[in-house]
């Protein structure tokens, strides 16, 4: 399928190109179309899919009709307005709007709180056509009076379930009062909660229901791996994997905000060029590190699951878990990051033995069994032996060895080990050996995509 023949306008269609794709993604496939014939959308979709582009090129699409290039403001009046449950993602879909809207002329901001308000009330007063506004920070500006909804045609939330998760809800529905009852309701959601249903069933008029990817599912292009190793040593072990492997950028996932500070302070320390972000950093401070990051000029991002959320980072080679997530779903937000867009990439735990089980919990909600590393000298020799010689890779098979941890060694120094674990706690995922399929086949973006409606 191109996207041509999904009838999106000429402007649009030379912006796609301009971004080098060259076929729809399997969510924009579905939604565009239903998106242009005018139906209310519940999508099904995680980041990673191309969701953005999914509701945003329809969006533009339509509100062409209001292009103008007048100074005045009252010709410029909020036509779209999309909630996201952060500020990172707000402004990564605003630069969308903006790439895709290249050749159109409707103006689009973003407004999050973090930062001053008095810029984006000017900007707010000038007028545009599409806000992309977290909760929160919009219903200041509606208290102010510095945004007028009364225009809107189309409403997109974003990431519904993280709103819900961050307690959006009550703010969301504030907004619902802002807006006129005639207009066009999109709702994005990886997962869909009791309360998501209920919302969607109060705002949105017989939406169609699309959902493309298998939910909770891990893509085929991130090679997973773990590494069993006591905590003491995982700071050690992690700097050796970032030097050995020579990863060049790595987004590091860490539990809490002083673990994110600290461990950004030790890589540093190992001369690894690290920055920490976290939601008590400034949101100038996040972005600049972002930017840099992307600019390769930070070699480790440190982050926590709210700062990363959202976090739309091209081609990202690698994801650590430092530590895994209490939630399993978290763990497929987590390496999500990574192997977008078809291309490849690599998700590396590091599991001490008090984490086993919420690498169970993995396991059982990806339905796969994430291959184990084992390496010698990280105190988890006992975890090792308790799991049984299955459950990991043969070090001494080299095709047996994942992507991942080709080119670390293990130490020579031997430490004694935290904790035993018992094995048919570990055991109880199933074995995938060398040369068998993969249980799960989730792919989000073409070439190899898989439109699995659950
Ligand atoms: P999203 O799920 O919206 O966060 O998009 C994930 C990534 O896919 C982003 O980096 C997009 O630039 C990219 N992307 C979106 N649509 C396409 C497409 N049709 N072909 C290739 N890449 C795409």
């Amino acid at each position: 399928m191109s996207f041509e023949s999904l009838g999106l306008s000429p402007d649009i269609l030379r912006a796609i190109a301009d971004a080098g794709y060259t076929e729809p993604t399997p969510i924009q496939a579905q939604a565009i179309p239903v998106v242009l014939s005018g139906k209310d959308v519940m999508a099904g979709a995680q980041t990673g899919t191309g969701k953005t582009a999914s509701f945003t090129l329809p969006m533009l699409h339509k509100l062409a009709v209001h292009q103008n290039t007048s100074t005045s403001p009252a010709r410029h009046q909020v036509r779209g307005l999309i909630l996201a449950p952060t500020r990172e993602l707000a402004a990564q879909v605003e630069a969308s709007v903006r790439t895709y809207g290249k050749y159109l002329s409707l103006r689009s901001t973003s407004v999050y709180g973090g930062v001053h308000i008095d810029p984006q009330i000017a900007e707010l007063r000038r007028g545009v056509e599409i806000l992309v506004a977290t909760p929160g920070r919009l219903l200041d500006h509606l208290h102010q009076k510095s945004v007028n909804l009364s225009q809107v045609e189309f409403l997109v939330l974003d990431e519904a379930d993280r709103m819900l998760d961050m307690g959006f809800m009550p703010d969301i529905r504030r907004i619902f009062s802002y807006l006129p009852p005639r207009r066009q309701n999109l709702l994005f959601s990886a997962t869909f909660a009791e309360e998501i249903k209920r919302l969607a069933s109060d705002f949105m008029r017989d939406p169609q229901l699309i959902e493309v990817a298998r939910r909770n599912a891990t893509a085929d292009t991130v090679t997973q791996v773990a590494y069993p190793v006591a905590n003491d040593h995982k700071r050690r072990l992690l700097a050796q994997i970032i030097k050995k492997e020579d990863l060049r950028q790595v987004l590091i996932f860490t539990n809490t905000k002083t673990g994110a500070n600290r461990l950004a302070h030790q890589l540093m320390h190992e001369d690894i060029n690290a920055v920490a972000i976290h939601s008590d950093k400034t949101q100038q401070a996040r972005m600049q590190a972002l930017a840099e990051f992307k600019e390769g000029k930070i070699r480790a991002l440190v982050a926590t699951d709210i700062a990363a959320r959202g976090l739309d980072i091209d081609d990202l080679p690698c994801v650590v878990n430092f530590e895994l997530p209490h939630s399993a779903e978290d763990y497929v937000h987590r390496i999500g990051r990574t192997g977008r867009a078809g291309t490849s990439g690599k998700a590396i735990s590091l599991v001490s033995p008090e984490e086993k089980r919420y690498l169970s919990d993995i396991e059982k909600l990806i339905k796969r069994a994430i291959p184990l590393e084992a390496l010698p000298g990280y105190g988890a020799e006992r975890l090792v032996e308790a799991a049984g010689k299955d459950r990991y890779r043969e070090r001494s098979n080299e095709r047996a060895r994942p992507v991942a941890a080709r080119h670390v060694e293990p130490e020579r120094r031997v430490e004694p080990e935290s904790e035993s674990v018992p094995s048919a706690e570990i055991k109880r995922a199933p074995i995938r050996r060398p040369g068998q399929k993969r249980e799960v086949a989730a792919l989000l973006l073409p070439p190899r995509c898989i439109p699995a409606t659950e």
